[in-house]
């Protein structure tokens, strides 16, 4: 059984602030929010990250993009704008082994990204 943060999430191990969930995913307020907005989209397959994903998993990234955008418009930031991230191992910034994308918004998010 896999064991990060985001599994125990799922399994209603620990806490979170539940945004919208499905039988793809949970989303959830990140903890430690680095923008006025910032939800994470946490597919419940395992999933280590992208280098782990195959042709089989075509219609699952598909939604979780498509919830992506549903959370955006549940949030009311469509319109302005937000940033979806998927930080992809340790060059990438991934620091939980369990595939997730940010959805960052609230603010002008800066480009390059540091
Ligand atoms: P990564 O760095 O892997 O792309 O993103 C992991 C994210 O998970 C970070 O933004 C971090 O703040 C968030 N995070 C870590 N632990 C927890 C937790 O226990 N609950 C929630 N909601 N977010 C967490």
């Amino acid at each position: 059984m896999s064991n990060t943060i985001f599994h125990k999430i799922i399994r209603r191990e620990i806490p979170a602030t539940i945004v919208k969930e499905t039988d793809d995913y949970i989303s959830v307020h990140d903890i430690a929010p680095k923008s006025p907005i910032h939800v994470l989209i946490i597919p419940k397959k395992t999933i280590r990250n992208i280098n782990d994903v195959s042709q089989k998993d075509t219609e699952l990234l598909g939604r979780l993009l498509i919830g992506a955008k549903e959370i955006a418009e549940l949030l009311g930031v469509q319109e302005n704008g937000y940033r979806l991230v998927i930080n992809n191992g340790p060059d990438g910034g991934q620091t939980v082994d369990q595939l997730h994308i940010h959805l960052l918004a609230g603010r002008q998010q800066g480009w390059p990204p540091g």
